[in-house]
């Protein structure tokens, strides 16, 4: 049969290992010379036949892939008929409630602290800036009963507390849980509540309290000392480290589900190896978040090879040790060691509803515009349906060499002025992956 290579085939060499990947899909492959050769040579034919005489090594995966596409495939048209499908399969119906799979609450956007890189601990409007209890409920009895009515939504929910700092709204956030719980109970619908925050404000009875509804509270920490964490600051300037590392001890004796959340910047970055071994000696942890920061100025992505070399080293010496490393940037080897994956866009892309302080929802805790008074507002909402349909390609990223592997990750760095820099960290990372991981991950 004759075939050709798809328009998302792509080569990457990396120190002689030649790497062949589906651009589009997200499926990666080590190819040899003799392969490399063949498929070069078909390239500029634009055929290959494949038959019982010519089968190339690894011909079946090629296809499956999609790397090898019969002769006659119409890329154009097959990707028009797979968005029209799978927008048509998303339509934004009653139906289709069961998309959003997280529900977001931001209870304040006021801070106790007064972290260098956030602008939180800054806002101290506490009349506009804290929700009311009775707005958070009828947020989730909203989703609630969309997903009731729902014919065929998924029965799952995740619930998310974000701040400013959650914990200076300790009352609604416990008084929802319960509220909602007992609701979601009746029901059979399965949640999972997270808090995330920093940590300060967590004593043993609260603890003890989140434990009743198996709240995993995540802890924002990025260091291992004064230094390592000097970013994270008190009112007053001081650094709250032994404060947190008190709670994240208190958590681990509870025996609830707590995860700590650490930004790699550029102070932290030099210290990968010290902080993978205060994780897991000192704090005892099994698995760690570790975020990237976000690049809002040129200065941040300067040195971005160092930086995504720190990430990384992260990544496998934690994994060495026995830590899990997790984070969104962190999908990409997912992807590599997964069969058949295929990323789609972050959250904020149709999955997320989330009620802001001021009593609006948006897509996303961080994504500010457009706001929307209810979620049958936000669903039935054209921005809705473009997210919906982004979830399937971001047109920007079209053509891009990792588009697929990569697809935009954060909706609201990719949408905001710093896409270039996002981009840059996007594609350093790809390229270090590959160099780093070409045996084991790519077969
Ligand atoms: S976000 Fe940037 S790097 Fe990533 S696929 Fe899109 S264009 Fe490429
Ligand atoms: S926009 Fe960024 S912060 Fe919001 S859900 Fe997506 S990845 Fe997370």
């Amino acid at each position: 049969m004759k075939y050709k290579l798809s328009k998302y085939a792509k080569f990457h060499n990396v120190h002689d290992v030649i790497v062949l990947y589906n651009s589009y899909l997200a499926r990666a492959f080590q190819v040899n010379e003799c392969v490399y050769q063949d498929l070069n040579e078909a390239n500029k034919r634009g055929y290959i036949y494949i038959d019982e005489n010519n089968r190339i090594s690894g011909v079946d995966e090629l296809i499956e892939s999609e790397i090898l596409v019969p002769f006659d495939h119409d890329d154009e048209q097959v990707d028009r008929l797979a968005m029209n499908k799978f927008i048509s399969e998303h339509r934004t119906t009653h139906d289709k409630i069961g998309l959003i799979r997280e529900l977001q609450i931001v209870l304040t956007d006021r801070c106790n602290l007064n972290c260098v890189y956030c602008s939180a601990g800054s806002n101290d409007s506490c009349r506009s800036s804290t929700l009311k209890y009775a707005r958070i409920i009828e947020f989730m009895l909203e989703h609630l009963q969309l997903l009731e009515n729902s014919r065929d939504a998924d029965r799952r929910i995740v619930i998310r507390y974000f701040g400013g700092e959650p914990l200076l709204c300790k009352e609604a956030l416990l008084d929802s849980i319960e509220y909602i719980d007992a609701q979601y109970q009746k029901k059979h619908i399965k949640r999972k509540y997270i808090i995330n925050t920093n940590g300060v404000l967590l004593d043993r009875r609260l603890i003890e309290n989140l434990g009743k509804y198996n709240v995993q509270v995540n802890v924002s920490m990025d260091g291992m000392d004064d230094y390592t964490n000097s970013l994270r600051l008190s009112k007053e300037g001081r650094t709250v480290f032994k404060e947190v590392e008190n709670t994240i001890n208190l958590l681990a004796e509870s025996g609830i589900d707590y995860g700590v959340i650490c930004v790699l910047n550029k102070i932290n970055m030099e210290y990968s190896r010290e902080l993978v071994d205060y994780w897991v000696s000192t704090l005892q942890l099994k698995q760690v978040f570790v975020e990237r920061m976000v690049f809002s100025s040129e200065k941040d992505i300067e040195n971005i090879h160092d930086y995504v070399e720190s990430l990384l080293d992260i990544y496998y010496y934690g994994n060495s040790v026995g830590l899990t490393v997790l984070g969104q940037w962190a999908k990409m080897f997912r992807l590599f060691n997964g069969k058949n994956m295929k990323l789609l866009t972050c959250g904020a892309y149709g999955k997320i509803a989330s009620l802001r302080p001021d009593g609006f929802i948006t897509s996303c805790q961080i994504i500010s515009q457009p706001k929307f008074a209810t979620i049958i507002d936000y669903i039935n909402s054209s921005y809705y349906h473009d997210s919906i349909k982004s979830q399937y390609r971001l047109e920007y990223c079209e053509n891009c060499h990792i588009e697929g592997i990569c697809a935009g990750s954060c909706r609201a760095e990719f949408e905001s002025t710093y896409r270039n820099r996002l981009c840059m960290f996007n594609n350093e990372l790809f390229r270090q992956i590959l160099m780093h991981k070409c045996e084991p991950v790519l077969s």
